[in-house]
């Protein structure tokens, strides 16, 4: 739906968001609001922003620009700034506590393989299982941040939160049903079982999917963080988490198509298979690793309201509201 108001230069994503209003401040103008000092921080309040702190020397502008957000007015107020935050952190940190309780299991298997161990952790399945739900329980906070979200946004992370349902049945299936029964490294086996490659297969496709279509609402609130818009941090964390698990998809690909072929191309594909199988897996965590710390990175900028200028030395229109700027 076209928006006649100029669309914002704020990578904000949701379309119809206006231009920032120009904040011109008279350069005599005194710090109303508090502002500790960027560097040392010592208390600036009411000294005029054209100084410099009074203990370390660094210009107040410079701690002025690094805490007032341009578009503070334009964000939207998050209702439930503590639960959407919960729950972002549930989401991330369960997929990554997954991954690791995955990891657990291979390694063990690996173990006795290698070494004879008798180890298996006993816990490992169900508990991934529970991780992967309470991973899409968290998403569910994904799905309506605040108002003003268009639908699609609001529909592909709802599509993205049901796909947990699947995914959980899938996993269950996977390491309690198969995985806990057989304890073998399937990854030194000659002839891979090919319903469990087929399972592996439907999860990664899945977890594609569920990144792909919650992508857009963590857009959204990544967009409310000053440090993480403005690209000093920000990597495209859920795309390059997505083709991870695409790069898996293609090992299971290989290795299930492996069993088509004459003996020598199926050691060979099925090979190649296991070797992006590994490097998939070692991707998808250090992925899960960065998603889960944007998502602590961005818990400030949802428990707080964004800082605007007009808070800080107060405006000249007179039509502010007295409230406490916080720090952003
Ligand atoms: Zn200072």
């Amino acid at each position: 739906m076209p928006s006649t108001a100029p669309e914002s230069d704020h990578p904000y994503a949701v379309p119809g968001v206006r231009e920032p209003s120009s904040q011109r401040v008279r350069a005599e103008s005194r710090l109303q609001g508090q502002l500790p000092c960027a560097r040392c921080r010592y208390e600036l309040q009411g000294l005029s922003i054209a100084g410099n702190c009074p203990e370390c020397g660094l210009p107040i502008g410079a701690t002025i620009l690094a805490v007032v957000d341009p578009f503070a007015k334009e964000l939207q107020t998050i209702p439930r700034p503590r639960l959407t935050n919960l729950g972002l952190q549930v989401w991330a940190w369960s997929a990554l506590a997954t991954a690791l309780v995955v990891w657990t299991m291979r390694l063990s298997e690996l173990a006795r393989e290698v070494l004879g161990t008798t180890y298996w952790p006993g816990w490992a399945p169900h508990t991934a299982v529970l991780l992967t739900a309470l991973s899409g329980l968290g998403a569910t906070a994904l799905v309506r941040p605040h108002a003003n979200i268009p639908v699609r946004f609001r529909a592909a992370a709802t599509a993205g939160c049901l796909g947990f349902i699947p995914l959980a049945i899938l996993h269950w299936s996977l390491f309690v049903r198969i995985d806990a029964s057989t304890l073998s490294f399937d990854y030194f086996s000659q002839a891979p079982d090919q319903s469990r490659l087929t399972i592996r297969l439907l999860c990664g496709l899945l977890c594609v999917i569920i990144t792909i279509c919650l992508r857009l609402n963590a857009r959204v609130l990544v967009s409310r963080s000053l440090v993480l818009r403005t690209g000093r941090v920000d990597r495209q964390t859920l795309y390059a988490l997505a083709a991870a698990f695409g790069v898996g998809v293609v090992g299971d690909a290989l290795r299930l198509a492996s069993g088509s072929f004459g003996s020598k191309w199926m050691e060979i594909i099925g090979n190649a298979g296991i070797m992006i199988q590994v490097l998939a897996a070692l991707l998808v965590t250090m992925g899960l690793a960065g998603v889960a710390i944007d998502s602590w990175r961005m818990r400030r900028a949802i428990l707080s309201r964004p800082l605007a200028l007009s808070e800080l030395v107060g405006s000249d229109a007179g039509k502010e509201h007295d409230h406490d700027p916080r720090r952003a």
